[in-house]
């Protein structure tokens, strides 16, 4: 995707947009990095379905000049990081406004760089990047929007606020005032407080009333992203007062947004957000134990077919099903296409992705063996090395069913040691192991264009998180739109999208590590190699995966969803009291015990 996109010379007509979506980061093209992972995926991925099926949406979020990061490994796995700059003045056209917010005790000047996400039919949503590099800051306000997650709290709140404060102040100056604000995650949370002091119009914010916090809440919706305490954004009360004043600091806490003693980003939007999701049925249910003085509703996640459906499956669909680019509903006549012909897709795909594999670093994988997918964000409960648990056990298999190929990605935050320890782990144990039948490869730099190649190019693919902090994921779903079955942990998305032997196969429940591991092992032998072998049945199954799978994991589902559950929800909808679901299992009761957040 080009940026020429984003160059459209007339800015689309603002006054009528009713949605206003606000995201920390948002993937927007390969070239522009402002995304880190899964987060910024889903909200570029929804972007581009709000563009494709003319959503009245527009959409807030911060320029990272300097990218997130772009990771190199050495010979042992050892990760450093570097900056990914980009400059938005060469590119992008300007909001060409420039609004002033109160922080710190002083004033930040923030202007904007607009990129137009121009759907299929031609509709535009206009994403505004904040960005705090403009003449007349102070020096140290003017790197503020330079570095996605980087820095201290400190920095992390400032960056919060110019998201949530200087979102909307960009918004009111673009003569823009939509009805619903959905913050995409709590680190957008401060938005409440950019509308409470517009709705208190230069009254003190610390005498809102609990009318003024309710008109407030009328505008915004919260989805929460993951049950992992580490994830929720919290600040002592120091920081708070110092960065956002006086006034906002007592309104938050007259608002009852701390928790535990700490400003606490999810507690706010909880607390100034009518309707409140998760990301997965499960997540949903788990985020509700977390905060039962809450409704908290589910939608589950999808990804944008049109960004993850390999080049090859997309001629073959617009061949054969016309509209399935604004309509996904359509995936499932994906039934009425020879199999044979989907699998001839998929190992164009494959073929890419070792073509690139053996480019950029030389290893040489065989295209007609079975290949299996490992990447994600590298965290400790993602459980990398679930697959690598039994050596022996893994290089007998290989042996027994001709040959086995893995292929790693993923990185690890900069601050993440044990993140870092366990990419280490993954490249010992491949030197350990690689042998004429079993091949283990660790690929360099995880971003959307390595996504994309390895979704569309393995066959499996695999997820071992510890339940239940898998919130959904969504690279499984890139892999099911392309024909891809899972073989994962039944966490997040996965619940709802394995049909065993059918879509994917599910690596079940144990007491131990050991016994998930050979699970896994008894999976891949005795039922993914022997239908890898019968190349009918395999082909039927990748039919099964987009005709299933990809007819429902898809933004384009999924946005219809926030529509009338949560944007504009039908009346009766609204105000249901919709009794919650208890969850009764140790694995979430291990959850809910640990620190940070409860
Ligand atoms: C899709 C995607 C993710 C999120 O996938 P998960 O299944 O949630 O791990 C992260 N990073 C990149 C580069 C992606 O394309």
């Amino acid at each position: 995707m080009s940026l020429s996109n984003a160059l459209a010379k007339t800015s689309p007509d603002l006054t009528s947009r009713s949605i206003a979506y606000f995201s920390m980061e948002i993937a927007l093209s390969p070239s522009v990095p402002t995304y880190s992972g899964g987060l910024g995926m889903l909200a570029g991925d929804t972007l581009r379905s709000a563009a494709d099926t003319c959503r009245p949406m527009v959409a807030i979020s911060l320029t990272h000049r300097r990218g997130y990061f772009r990771q190199i490994l050495d010979a042992q796995g050892q990760q450093t990081e570097a900056d990914v700059p980009w400059s938005p003045e060469t590119t992008l056209p300007s909001a060409n406004k420039v609004i002033s917010l109160t922080m710190q005790g002083r004033q930040v000047l923030v202007r904007a760089w607009r990129f137009d996400v121009v759907g299929v039919t031609g509709h535009v949503i206009p994403v505004f990047l904040l960005d705090t590099d403009v003449e007349g800051n102070d020096e140290w306000d003017r790197r503020l929007t330079d570095h996605l997650y980087g820095g201290d709290t400190y920095y992390r709140l400032c960056q919060e606020t110019v998201l949530g404060l200087g979102g909307v102040a960009l918004l009111r100056a673009l003569d823009c005032k939509p009805s619903v604000y959905h913050m995409n995650e709590g680190h957008a949370a401060l938005l409440s407080i950019g509308l409470l002091e517009e709705h208190l119009a230069g009254n003190p914010l610390r005498e809102a009333q609990e009318i003024d916090l309710e008109a407030v809440r009328r505008q915004c919706v919260f989805t929460t992203h993951t049950p992992v305490p580490a994830g929720h954004d919290q600040f002592g009360l120091d920081q708070m007062y110092q960065v956002l004043g006086h006034d906002r600091g007592a309104a938050i806490e007259h608002a009852g947004c701390l928790h535990n003693g700490l400003m606490n980003m999810t507690y706010i939007a909880l607390r100034f957000s009518r309707y409140v999701n998760g990301v997965a049925m499960q997540h949903g249910k788990v985020s509700q134990l977390m905060f039962p003085d809450y409704k908290v509703h589910s939608i589950t996640n999808g990804v944008h077919a049109g960004t993850w459906v390999s080049p090859h499956f997309q001629e073959l669909l617009d061949a054969e099903i016309s509209n399935w680019r604004t309509d996904n509903q359509y995936f499932r006549s994906v039934y009425g296409i020879d199999p044979a012909r989907i699998s001839a897709c998929h190992f164009k795909g494959k073929q890419r992705l070792f073509d690139v594999l053996a480019k950029r670093t030389g290893h040489h994988f065989n295209p007609s063996v079975l290949t299996l997918g490992f990447a994600r964000r590298v965290a400790t409960y993602k459980r990398a090395s679930l697959l690598l648990e039994d050596p022996a056990r893994l290089v007998a298999i290989a042996e027994k069913i001709g040959g086995l190929q893995i292929l790693y990605a993923g990185k690890a935050h900069p601050a993440d040691g044990a993140g870092k320890s366990l990419i280490r782990d993954v490249y010992a144990a491949a030197a350990r192991l690689n042998s004429s039948a079993l091949k283990i490869h660790y690929l360099e730099n995880y971003d959307w264009e390595l996504g994309a190649l390895l979704t569309q190019g393995v066959d499996v693919w695999v997820n071992t998180p510890r339940r239940p902090y898998e919130a959904s994921g969504t690279s499984g779903m890139k892999a099911a739109l392309n024909g891809v079955p899972s073989l994962s942990v039944l966490d997040g998305w996965w619940i709802e999208g394995c049909a065993e032997n059918v879509t994917g196969w599910a690596i079940e429940d144990a007491e131990t590590e050991a016994a998930e591991a050979a699970n896994l092992y008894e999976k891949l032998e005795k039922h993914i190699a022997p239908m890898y072998a019968n190349p009918a049945a395999w082909s039927r199954m990748q039919q099964h995966c987009i005709a299933i799978n990809g007819s429902f994991f898809n933004t384009h589902r999924m946005l219809a969803q926030y529509v009338c559950n949560a944007y504009f929800p039908f009346p009766r909808l609204a105000d249901a009291a919709s009794p919650s679901v208890p969850v009764n299992e140790p694995a979430v009761q291990t959850l809910l015990n640990e620190p940070a957040l409860a």
